[in-house]
């Protein structure tokens, strides 16, 4: 086996690439192939091609005029030479040099472009995706796509280095109930019958830890039917582990390892060790179990300060402020927009006080704004201490149920101050010690992250009696704001698992038709195990800069889940839907 890396070995039709040619190769005959970026014709006597593949652009030198447009496929057979005094390019990388006494072989023709080939002019997306084959040509996305072709690499590699077995789980499988709608396909041979296909290999990889794999990864590929947005495509791809006889501190040093790894192939920069946040902690200083650590304006509790308060706008359970720098000069427009944001997101009200000087009034700053002058001498300063907000700056205060407070102020500390995604450093962070339920819509418990996740010993007791205070063994992986991955220990055991079934409303009947396999699997060895999946879409997106994952997926979907390069979804000839016992109803138009 070869360990040798040849990235630009030549092969039938060309010798090299044309981006990585230099002075270096000065005198040698090569053959190039690539698409046409530009050409331009001097008379009948000469001519010039800037001859592109992903590599870059070179520029060749035709005595004579050339028979080719704008991205038509060429080979280019000349010879290297150093460009006239004069006509040295340092904008580009192979500026020094052109090729020269060059033919040209037309190797495909090319209508005009839809949009021109290259980073400068943006394109409308609908245009871009339509024909993303040209798009794709794009230094960025070329540049994209092979970052996370780095990324892949180094997980595998990561991977199997910490002893890991790559293992593929099926596409056509059972309903897993990790909470996403599921896609569902309709069984050819067994009408009326369906598969799901999965969400994630969540059960198929916690049967290989029964299997006696104890450490299996892959790369999958996973399909949830929820809405799209920037950061969520219907499919996606995770690095997905699981391993037997391990803790949680187990995983989240081997997922660490991957994961800077990857980072590392992709920027060249290795990131220091992942730091660790509780999830109440995450919640109470930044209001979000996705904190993003690149930025202060943490928030401060004032619960205390106004425990006797006489202010009735201050008088909930929890009170919670975030400071604002400079946001004293906030104009009122902002300010209610602010206020509507906070009610958005569940907060009855937002107080707001700007930071000004006492001008002579009293020593030290002073507050200004509708409840200033309601609180007390002694509450204005404790605030300002508690704070350390000064003249100029601008305090947000939320007073709610806990939970309200500090994700109303999670909310505004993002959306005022906030970096783009993919700007600055890279802040990744581990949040630990989930609840293990959420409170639904119903005011049943939820599973917070799956029904599969192992509670804490010492709070199994209150699985029945008090679900919402049990903590789980879950972990989630936190970049820039994003969340990138999540995991934990789960149950392996057969009573455990009817439990957690039990608080979640789940009948014994039902678990045991949905998932009997499971619970059947339980009952012949299941040993602990724990695991992860890390978002790779998102991971990528962020490794490239990008805001929007599309950016770093070859065939994205559009908000809308259409895919407009095949026209897909599309109905079914009356010959499929029947093969398939299917018929549709039509909705009604609307
Ligand atoms: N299956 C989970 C997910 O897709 C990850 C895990 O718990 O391993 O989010």
């Amino acid at each position: 086996m070869s360990t040798q890396s040849e990235p630009n070995r030549p092969t039938a039709l060309r010798t090299h690439l044309c981006g990585v040619l230099t002075s270096d190769d000065i005198g040698a005959t090569v053959r190039l192939c690539g698409w046409v970026a530009r050409r331009r014709e001097h008379g009948e006597h000469l001519a010039f091609v800037d001859l592109r593949d992903h590599s870059g652009i070179v520029q060749c030198v035709i005595d004579g005029t050339v028979e080719a447009r704008s991205e038509w496929v060429v080979a280019v057979h000349g010879t290297v030479r150093a460009r006239p005094e004069g006509t040295v390019n340092p904008g580009l990388a192979t500026g020094r040099i052109e090729i020269g006494d060059c033919t040209v072989e037309v190797l495909n023709e090319a209508d005009p472009p839809p949009f021109p080939v290259d980073d400068r002019a943006e394109a409308d997306e609908p245009v871009r995706l339509r024909h993303r084959y040209v798009d794709l040509r794009r230094p960025h996305m070329q540049r994209n796509l092979r970052l996370r072709s780095k990324v892949n690499a180094a997980l595998r590699a990561a991977m199997a280095r910490q002893g890991f077995v790559e293992i593929e789980t099926p596409l056509l499988w059972a309903p897993t109930p990790e909470g996403s709608r599921e896609f569902s396909v309709p069984s050819r041979l067994h009408h009326g019958n369906f598969y799901a296909l999965p969400q994630s290999p969540q059960l198929a990889k916690q049967l290989l830890m029964v299997g006696g794999f104890d450490r299996y990864y892959q790369i999958a590929r996973c399909l949830r039917d929820e809405d799209l947005r920037a950061d969520r495509q219907f499919e996606f791809m995770q690095l997905d582990l699981e391993c037997s006889f391990a803790s949680q501190d187990d995983v989240m040093g081997f997922v660490s390892e991957a994961v800077l790894d990857a980072a590392e192939a992709a920027t060249g920069e290795r990131p220091p060790p992942i730091e660790r946040i509780t999830w109440a902690d995450a919640l109470d200083r930044f209001g979000t179990d996705k904190p993003d650590l690149r930025f202060g304006m943490e928030l401060v509790d004032l619960t205390e300060v106004f425990a006797q308060t006489g202010v009735k706008a201050f008088s909930s359970p929890t009170t919670k402020a975030i400071v604002v720098p400079g946001g004293a000069a906030f104009p009122r427009s902002r300010l209610d927009e602010l206020t509507d944001q906070a009610k958005r997101a569940g907060a009855a009200g937002l107080a707001w006080f700007k930071v000004v000087e006492s001008g002579g009034a009293g020593p030290g700053p002073a507050l200004d704004g509708p409840l200033a002058r309601h609180l007390s001498a002694e509450e204005t300063v404790r605030l300002l201490e508690r704070t350390g907000a000064v003249a100029g700056d601008l305090v947000l205060v939320v007073s709610d149920r806990h939970a309200t407070a500090c994700t109303v102020l999670g909310t505004l500390r993002t959306a005022i101050g906030g970096p783009p995604v993919s700007e600055g450093p890279h802040r990744y962070v581990w949040v630990v010690d989930f609840p293990m339920f959420e409170e639904g819509a119903d005011g049943r418990p939820q599973p917070a992250h799956h029904p599969f996740t192992m509670p804490y010993a010492e709070d199994l007791a209150r699985l029945a009696t008090d679900p919402l205070s049990v903590r789980s063994q879950a972990y989630d992986l936190v970049l820039n704001g994003w969340e990138l991955g999540s995991g934990s220990v789960r149950i392996h055991r057969k009573e455990v698992q009817e439990q957690v079934f039990a608080a979640l409303g789940i009948e014994q009947a039902e678990a045991e038709r949905r998932f009997g396999f499971l619970l059947g699997a339980f009952r012949y060895g299941a040993p602990p195990h724990a695991g992860f999946a890390v978002g790779l879409d998102r991971l990528a997106a962020i490794l490239a800069g990008e805001e929007n994952i599309r950016e770093v997926i070859a065939y994205p979907k559009t908000q809308s889940g259409a895919d407009l390069l095949t026209g897909a979804p599309a109905p079914l000839p009356a010959a499929s839907l029947a093969e398939l016992g299917i018929r549709v109803v039509v909705p009604p138009a609307r």
